[in-house]
């Protein structure tokens, strides 16, 4: 049976050196820029926080059990490996973005420059987790705040830290239960709520409650018309995007992850 992977990022552990984010560039041959938010550039981003400045906090795709990402995308771009990453197919991607609606965390990102619409995220670096291997960013990490293994193994690590240093962390596992569970778990010295996490979630999956049923179309529209379907859909979904994106930047929301 293939072990579900996951990676564990203990916050009170992490010393922003940023290391996670240049390997991950590294890895995925995108510029070397170092830069604060989630990007085309950048699938990971450590967000800091004026009121705790000792603290920093790694955004990246959390690759949900259960992707509403994937449960949406109407020609099955996004999916969940039996490993633990959700990866993306460019070359079925049509651009309608509507995973970046759907996405409990806001994470994808879209290139608007680029001709050829796709999104952008993390892929929990699928590669190299197939071959055994840990995540460039896990392995880069100086001080084990980053940690990769199998989920069970880090969610018990978890607890037995908890358990070790009882003052030092709040009683919660981000990510254990979040939308069905994720494969990023987090530990925090600070109560996630503090540090832009959202915390009222629900524990079931999300894709249970979204529009399944566009999984169905894309065998047929990939084949055919991508093109014109395509068009039809940006063209459809445009308005949505925008007043999405500015929702989005009067919340803050886009400094979440
Ligand atoms: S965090 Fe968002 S983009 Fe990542 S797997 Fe979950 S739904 Fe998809
Ligand atoms: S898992 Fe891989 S792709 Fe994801 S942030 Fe880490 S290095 Fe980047
Ligand atoms: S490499 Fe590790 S310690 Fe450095 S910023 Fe990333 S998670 Fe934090």
């Amino acid at each position: 049976m293939i072990q579900k992977k996951a990676m564990l990022i203990d916050i009170t552990m992490c010393i922003g050196c940023n290391a996670c984010q240049k390997a991950c560039k590294v890895q995925n041959h995108l510029s070397d820029v170092e830069e604060k938010k989630l990007s085309p550039t950048a699938y990971t981003a450590l967000e800091t926080f004026d009121k705790y400045p000792d603290v920093f906090v790694r955004r990246m795709c959390q690759h949900c059990e259960d992707p509403t990402c994937a449960s949406v995308c109407p020609v099955g771009a996004l999916t969940k490996t039996p490993e633990g990453p959700v990866v993306y197919a460019v070359d079925k991607c049509i651009g309608c973005r509507y995973c970046m609606q759907s996405c409990p965390f806001q994470v994808p990102r879209y290139d608007w420059t680029s001709i050829n619409p796709r999104i952008y995220k993390c892929i929990l670096c699928t590669d190299l987790v197939k071959q055994g291997l840990p995540t460039a960013c896990s392995e880069a990490c100086p001080t084990g705040a980053t940690k990769f293994g199998n989920r069970d193994e880090l969610l018990t690590e978890a607890y037995e830290r908890m358990k070790a240093e009882p003052g030092k962390y709040v009683d919660k596992i981000y990510g254990q239960k979040e939308v069905g569970g994720t494969s990023i778990l987090y530990l925090s010295g600070v109560p996630f709520e503090q540090l832009g996490f959202k915390t009222t979630l629900q524990t079931t999956p999300l894709p249970a409650l979204t529009w399944n049923v566009l999984e169905k179309i894309p065998n047929v529209v990939a084949i055919g018309g991508t093109f014109l379907y395509g068009i039809w859909w940006i063209t459809n979904r445009r308005d949505e995007v925008k007043q999405y994106e500015e929702q989005m930047k009067k919340n803050g929301q886009d400094h979440d992850h």
